[in-house]
């Protein structure tokens, strides 16, 4: 019989010829990616199909598209454990981000099954069918639908080509779509835990291949408008101007000023434009982005709050006109600090230290945590790099994560047997 470390190693190889595999799935010829319901999700809800099915689940995919493998206990009456991520992806994007959280665990299972090891639980595998907000405005579509928190609101939502997200899905399930309850209850669900790269570079600076996440981070998005007047740049004197791009300015340094002065804060302005500018016309409008991040919600709010007086004083100080919108705004996410007890033993059981990292970026177990206590596993990715081409974890760092599902699949059967 070959022994763990072998077959860990051939695993790992399969993994990672299962996630190139996977990454020329795509609906654009020559760069990766797919968006809510598109054929190339349909062609990987097919190609991960079949893995399951080798694996040992049935499988089904739902009215979103949402693709859900299943592996049946013996006693029928055992909770359920969750472990999934997404299979859309951002345009020209990167193999790992999503693909790797549905890959890792198939492959988890089928070095368990090769093992002859039984777990005493149920296990679903999830392949969400849409995270990015690519196709529609509102991300976590997928991850929403399976645990009955889509809204009729969300339905409305229209894409690129007019079509209403009620309409797309109608299309594609060909019968009137009815929104869905949660595919469990809390209570019969042990957990959900979702492996993912990290997209930032904590990992790669302390030299470690996979950490374990405490949080989500809180995040408020917004859009601040700032309304001078246009005039002519040549012959409106400085004294008499009202700029708004100049105001927007000030606020956009005042930004990164107060997100470097405020601990595990990060606050961006990602966007800028001005409505009718040119080179020769004093800007009379000015439009910037906000997106503040914080572990805690109070912290967030707080920020987001002192930001936006500050561009009021800016705005007032400046005789401009000034609106600010919130565009979105979720909760801090915490993990379950019983699952991340267990996830944490693995990573130590593996790795050696167990790094704990907050995620600045929003993943589809901040919707899980509707239904179930959530854990991450975060994998380091070359130089942080994500959403692009070169998005990259080695080999061996996968090996590592694998290595830890595997010993935590088995030390939760050993503590539920
Ligand atoms: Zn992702």
């Amino acid at each position: 019989m070959r022994s763990p470390k072998t077959t860990i190693a051939a695993a790992t190889a399969l993994l990672a010829r299962r996630l190139d595999e996977l990454g020329r799935v795509t609906d654009e010829p020559g760069r990766l990616t797919r968006t809510f319901l598109s054929q190339a999700m349909e062609q990987a809800n097919l190609v991960v199909g079949d893995w399951m099915k080798e694996a040992g689940m049935s499988v089904r995919e739902d009215d979103t598209g949402n693709l859900i493998g299943r592996l049946e206990p013996k006693n029928a009456a055992a909770k359920t454990l969750l472990l999934g991520s997404h299979l859309d992806t951002v345009r020209n994007a990167g193999r790992f981000d999503g693909a790797l959280g549905v890959v890792l665990p198939i492959v988890a299972l089928a070095e368990l099954k090769r093992r002859d090891v039984e777990l005493p639980f149920a296990v679903e595998v999830l392949g969400f069918s849409e995270e990015e907000a690519v196709r529609f405005a509102g991300a976590y579509i997928g991850s929403k639908a399976y645990t009955g928190t889509l809204r009729a609101a969300d339905l409305k939502l229209r894409d690129g080509r007019g079509n209403t997200l009620r309409e797309v899905i109608e299309a594609h399930a060909g019968r009137p779509f009815v929104l869905p309850r949660a595919a469990h209850a809390r209570k019969n669900l042990l957990g959900y835990v979702e492996v993912h790269i990290e997209q930032g570079p904590v990992l790669e600076d302390k030299g470690l291949a996979v950490g374990v996440v405490s949080a989500i981070a809180s995040q408020t998005r917004g859009r601040i408008t700032f309304r001078g007047k246009a005039g002519h740049a040549g012959t409106t004197p400085m004294s008499l101007r009202r700029d708004a791009l100049a105001g927007a300015a000030e606020f956009v340094l005042a930004v990164e000023a107060f997100g470097r002065a405020t601990r595990n804060l990060v606050a961006t302005v990602g966007t800028a434009q001005v409505p009718g500018g040119a080179a020769n016309v004093i800007p009379g409008e000015a439009i910037v982005s906000l997106d503040v991040r914080h572990p805690d919600d109070a912290t967030c709010a707080r920020a987001v709050k002192d930001l936006v007086q500050h561009a009021q004083t800016i705005a007032r100080r400046r005789k401009l006109g000034f609106v600010w919108e919130q565009t979105m705004s979720h909760a801090a996410t915490p993990c379950d600090a019983e699952l991340n007890r267990a996830l944490a033993a693995s990573v130590r059981a593996v790795q050696g230290p167990c790094p704990v990292l907050v995620s600045g970026a929003g993943h589809d177990a901040v919707v899980v945590s509707r239904i179930a206590p959530v854990a991450m596993l975060f994998v380091r990715c070359r130089e942080g790099l994500s959403h692009h081409p070169d998005e990259f974890a080695s080999p061996k760092d996968l090996g590592v994560a694998l290595e830890v599902v595997v010993d935590l699949l088995q030390r939760l059967a050993a503590e539920h047997a």
